[in-house]
């Protein structure tokens, strides 16, 4: 038996106390058959990172890893919420292939065998891509699909649509992942830019399993302008050219005005096309602010260099032996140790 797991199942966690054990059941079957694929004497560990619940969730975890040796968690020290929560899972995980998965089973479990097949078949990278997304509402679907419309157009590397967090990273990938340090954490962005031999899987998505979505709307705008801020810095540059574009204008029109003025002389008309002048570049101007303001947000955090997130604390790391005898036959456990 290795010391180290061969997959790392890592599932961030937010007051999720009834979808624990339904996550169990549903995922142990699928991992198992995903395990037989690779080999003999291979493991999996089930690493939960509880972001900072307020519900028994951290209560039930502590039975849960106390009960199974193939369990482990992470209590982080608030909520930092999901993207953080799976940085730090990715973090602790130590197997050889790690893959975030949601613990309300809109990412079905069966996916991973079909994700393992193509990382046995040489893929470094596996992105499990949503065939149907009808379990969402049709605002979500619609605004999805437009932001990553707009993500891939402005974006200098492809960002698959339809590819959530769900998706088999191997080890030489995670340990490119564990460096980018950035504070603005958008993973999907991340995933995409390391790059390397990547593979795709189709799976329906499903409704949720128990409890209720996570995401209110105001946390996935934030998600989305962190995705477009840490993807690209177009935004930027599109309003150099909206700059240049309207100084020109401004440029003729003035010219034109001055010609005008010495041909017919002064006349006073003129309120209207000064205040639409006046209006519209104060506004332009206004949002190219906040668009510098976004982005100069996101230098000032990084400069900080806080950490992701704060781990207040973690089940007792398993002695290998302890995990070697939870996959031996109860009876040869015996005999060895006897
Ligand atoms: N989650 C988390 N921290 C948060 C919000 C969510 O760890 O602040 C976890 C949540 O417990 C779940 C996963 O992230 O395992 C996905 O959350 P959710 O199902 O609410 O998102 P949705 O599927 O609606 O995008
Ligand atoms: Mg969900």
């Amino acid at each position: 038996m290795r010391a180290t797991p061969t997959l790392s199942i890592v599932i961030p966690v937010y007051n999720e106390q009834e979808g624990l054990s339904l996550f169990l059941d549903a995922a142990r079957p699928a991992v198992a058959q995903a395990l037989a694929l690779v080999g003999p004497d291979v493991r999996a560990e089930y690493l939960f990172v509880d972001d900072g619940s307020s519900d028994r969730t951290g209560d039930i975890l502590a039975i849960l890893a106390r009960l199974n040796p193939d369990i482990r968690y992470l209590t982080l020290s608030r909520n930092f919420g999901k993207e953080a929560a799976l940085a730090a899972g990715i973090d602790h995980a130590t197997g050889d292939a790690v893959i975030p998965i949601d613990v309300d089973l809109q990412d079905p479990p069966e996916v991973i065998v079909a994700m393992v097949r193509a990382w046995l078949g040489g893929a470094q990278v596996v992105n499990a891509r949503r065939a149907d997304r009808s379990s969402d509402g049709w605002f979500k679907r619609w605004s999805a699909h437009g932001f990553y419309r707009l993500l891939n157009r402005l974006s200098d590397y492809p960002i698959p649509e339809n590819v959530g967090d769900f998706r088999l990273l191997d080890r030489q990938a995670v340990d490119v992942i564990k460096q980018l340090g950035e504070q603005a954490r958008f993973n999907k962005g991340l995933f995409s830019w390391i790059g390397f031999r990547i593979a795709t899987v189709d799976y329906v998505r499903a409704a949720r399993g128990s409890g209720t979505t996570k995401w209110r709307l105001g946390r996935l705008w934030s998600l989305a302008i962190d995705g477009i801020t840490a993807s690209t810095t177009m935004p930027l540059r599109i309003w150099s050219y909206i700059g240049g574009g309207i100084a020109l204008l401004a440029f003729a029109y003035a010219a034109f005005l001055v010609a005008h003025t010495m041909i017919t002389g002064i006349d006073v008309p003129g309120y209207a096309s000064i205040m639409i002048a006046v209006l519209g570049l104060g506004g332009l101007n206004l949002l190219s602010l906040g668009i510098v303001g976004e982005y100069l947000g996101r230098v000032a955090r990084e400069v900080r260099q806080r950490p992701l997130y704060v781990v207040a604390h973690q089940s007792s790391p398993q002695p290998a032996a302890a995990a070697a005898l939870a996959v031996t036959p109860l009876h040869t456990a015996r005999a060895s140790q006897g």
